[in-house]
């Protein structure tokens, strides 16, 4: 076999990188897709799977004998820790080198009540756990990913201004976290997360839009998106990208909890749906709510998709206003970045179809046609665990960069 000298550790670093990417975004793959995607020559191309084999980053695809056989991710290779902090539980995953869930724990929180050095010290105690329960060593550990409820500074791994989190602003979770284990440590929003598990395992996965561009917004209390471009999660300059919530719906007076009037989150999100079904079962204007009222029930979106299940005209309206006014914004992103898909997560999809359609209606009508001829809008189909596969796929995204793909594989060769 003809070896290939390279002397420049950058290129090696950078070519391993290259195809070690294509595989784990296109594979399994033959040597001979690559030598097609790349434009590398053959000779170039095997040596440097050879090297990615023998360090065990790759492994050869098992199948029926005679056929040629393709390459892929060596899942078992190592492991990673995706968590998920929600208001009121938090996830911790094993996973492995391809983000599939081996083993998972849960537990409660209070994410207003407590410390941040208490909720990740059971994020720290779930891990080990669950290391310990797969009998795999600290140094199997490829890395660590954390979902937070609250726009997060990525670069420096903090949360910035936490609404509802005390004593979580400027916290250096990442920080904490990789003071504990001896491995990099990435912390981003929940939304981000959840996106990068719709890419790699959910819908739009199965639409074949591994790679393209989509949106995925989470609507529940607040409202937000996380863009994905070409295959790459979009953060934007800050980490602030996405935030759709706040996006000014025009001639609406209603007042945000930032001070602005005619916020996305404060006419169409979970909070503005509640008040607007007390003021409905105060008045008597739904029967449905007026009667939960009276009963004693606590007004929630769900309920008011038992209303509008049931005919309840009033919790109808609520429902399809609300998708109507989200889509109004979507129809607006649409237009500007063109995505293949839309995925719709978060409490509010409780509201079911009819939530759906309307989004979906009120985009189709305000995009322009080229933009939505073959636009998908879809629910996520991810209940709980989206966020921890999300925070692991966040890791990988990371440790298997194009730099640290090379890095990696010297470490290994020794
Ligand atoms: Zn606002």
């Amino acid at each position: 076999m003809k070896t290939v000298s390279i002397d420049d550790q950058q290129n090696v670093s950078t070519t391993a990188g290259r195809i070690f990417k294509i595989i784990r975004d296109h594979g399994p793959l033959l040597g001979t897709d690559i030598v097609r995607r790349t434009g590398l020559a053959k000779s170039t191309v095997s040596a440097y799977l050879e090297r990615l084999l023998a360090v065990g980053l790759l492994r050869e695809e098992v199948q029926e004998s005679g056929k040629r056989k393709k390459l892929k991710v060596a899942e078992s290779a190592g492991y990673v820790v995706g968590v998920m902090i929600g208001q009121t539980k938090v996830h911790v995953a094993l996973c492995d080198l391809e983000a599939e869930i081996i083993d998972s724990l849960e537990g409660p929180i209070d994410l207003l009540r407590e410390t941040p050095e208490c909720i990740l010290g059971r994020v720290v105690g779930f891990a080990r756990e669950l290391e310990q329960k797969a009998g795999l060593g600290p140094s199997a550990l490829f890395g660590l990913g954390v979902g937070l409820p609250c726009p997060v500074d990525y670069v420096n791994g903090v949360p910035v201004n936490p609404p509802v989190m005390p004593g979580w602003d400027r916290f250096p979770v990442a920080r904490f976290l990789a003071q504990e284990f001896t491995c990099p440590v990435f912390v981003d929003n929940d939304v981000n997360v959840m996106t990068l598990a719709e890419r790699d395992k959910g819908k739009v996965l199965e639409h074949g839009h591994r790679n393209g561009s989509f949106m995925l917004v989470k609507a529940g209390t607040g409202i937000g998106a996380g863009i994905v471009i070409d295959g790459e999660l979009y953060r934007g300059a800050k980490g602030a990208a996405g935030d759709i919530g706040h996006i000014g719906l025009d001639g609406d007076s209603t007042v945000c909890r930032c001070g602005n009037t005619g916020c996305l989150e404060a006419v169409a999100g979970g909070r503005a749906l509640v008040a607007r079904a007390e003021t409905a079962a105060r008045s008597g204007r739904s029967p449905f709510l007026a009667e939960a009222l009276e009963r004693g029930a606590v007004m929630t979106p769900s309920l008011l998709a038992h209303g509008a299940a049931s005919g309840d005209e009033e919790c109808i309206r609520f429902v399809i206003s609300s998708g109507t006014y989200i889509g109004d914004v979507l129809a607006k992103l649409v237009n500007f970045f063109n995505p293949e898909m839309i995925i719709i997560s978060g409490g509010l999809t409780c509201l079911g179809e009819r939530f759906i359609a309307s989004i979906r209606e009120s985009v189709y009508r305000r995009s322009t046609p080229l933009a939505t001829s073959d636009l998908i809008i879809k629910q996520s189909s991810f209940v709980e665990s989206g966020g921890m596969i999300g925070a692991a796929v966040l890791v990988l995204d990371e440790v298997f960069s194009h730099q640290n793909v090379g890095n990696l594989m010297r470490d290994h060769e020794g």
